[in-house]
């Protein structure tokens, strides 16, 4: 009798802990990204649910100049991460990560040519040149204490709650591209980027949702030597600047949102991009006008960063008003539709 209780103590030892140890054993296989030893709580449900996941991404990690190969989805949560305040709302997160996941598979493999800067790499870990990425260890470091456990649970949630869903225009994915703040409009890719055909969903969206945002209108003064100096690195091009002259700079195209798109330096024949001018100047984006007051000049800005498709702070602020992730994408990219990955 005694017997035959050890033996089903022991096989239900066997079933419950050891069987089910040895089946979810190959994921932990990959050696990067997540540590998945020891992990418990919000972070090892998320990993159960990733169980059948098999798509892997090659990312190319730039700042430990590295290949990892990462689950999609766990590549997609340190997106998030990285790419996102983790305050934000949850429908903005939720948002971020079906944009975070159709940008990463229009890039990734053959189809979409991979990261340009990495050959080999479906992506990197840049923020320009593809999408900033963060182990979501290293991110939880940089959040308050307090607030750690909450945001963790949150973006995890939110990548999971979308788990395989991807923005498509027409049956194709969409360029999903993202900016912090739009500063009242977006942006029409075809005016920014020129050469583009027509994108039907990256065009003029008025949004006053980012009014929250730091960013969303700003001020920068300049003593007018800094910005002289800043200008003559293009000294090459430009008239020899006699002493105390100050360049003279020119607005030759703005765009439909009113966004800078060609300037001039004094006589110069060469035309400047917005985004080239934003550069040397060091402004947060291409939506600038300036007055010279004194020995300086003040730039007077909208928003931070290129203006095209969803604005980040936007999504938050519409998700605060009660908008849930599916209209936030509706909203800046018009005419899409949510699909899942089979
Ligand atoms: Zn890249
Ligand atoms: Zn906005």
């Amino acid at each position: 009798m005694w017997k035959l209780l050890l033996l089903y103590i022991l096989a239900v030892f066997l079933s419950l802990i050891v069987l089910p140890a040895s089946l979810v054993g190959g994921w932990w296989r990959w050696e990067n990204g997540i540590d998945r030893n020891n992990i418990t709580g919000p972070q090892a449900e998320f990993f159960s649910a990733l169980e059948k996941e098999e798509r892997i991404l090659k990312i190319y990690n730039v700042e430990e100049e590295k290949m990892m190969e990462l689950l999609l989805e766990e590549y997609i949560a340190g997106v998030v991460a990285a790419e996102m305040p983790a305050s934000f709302h949850e429908e903005a997160l939720k948002a971020q990560a079906v944009i975070a996941r159709t940008y990463a598979l229009s890039k990734a493999g053959k189809d979409g040519g991979g990261c340009s800067e990495n050959p080999g790499a479906d992506l990197c870990t840049c923020s320009t040149c593809c999408q900033a990425w963060e182990d979501i260890h290293t991110a939880t470091k940089k959040w308050p204490a307090e607030e750690a456990s909450f945001y963790l649970e949150r973006i995890l949630n939110a990548v999971n709650s979308t788990r395989g869903m991807v923005l498509t225009y027409q049956g194709d994915l969409i360029q999903a591209v993202y900016h912090s703040t739009c500063g009242g409009v977006t942006e029409t890719a075809t005016e920014v980027w020129s050469g583009e055909e027509e994108i039907p969903y990256l065009q003029n969206v008025e949004c006053t949702f980012c009014r929250h945002s730091p960013h969303y209108t700003g001020q920068l003064e300049m003593n007018l030597t800094a910005y002289t100096v800043a200008l003559e690195k293009e000294a090459d091009v430009l008239p020899v600047l006699g002493e105390g002259n100050i360049p003279f700079l020119e607005v030759v195209r703005k765009s439909s949102s009113g966004r800078n798109l060609l300037l001039k330096i004094d006589s110069s024949d060469r035309l400047y991009s917005g985004e080239e001018i934003r550069n040397l100047l060091g402004l947060p984006s291409t939506f600038f006008r300036w007055q010279i007051n004194g020995d300086k000049i003040v730039f007077s800005t909208r928003g931070y960063g290129h203006g095209v498709g969803l604005c980040q702070y936007g999504a938050d602020g519409m998700a605060k008003q009660g908008y849930n992730f599916r209209q936030i994408l509706e909203f800046y990219y018009r005419g899409t539709e949510i699909q899942l990955l089979n």
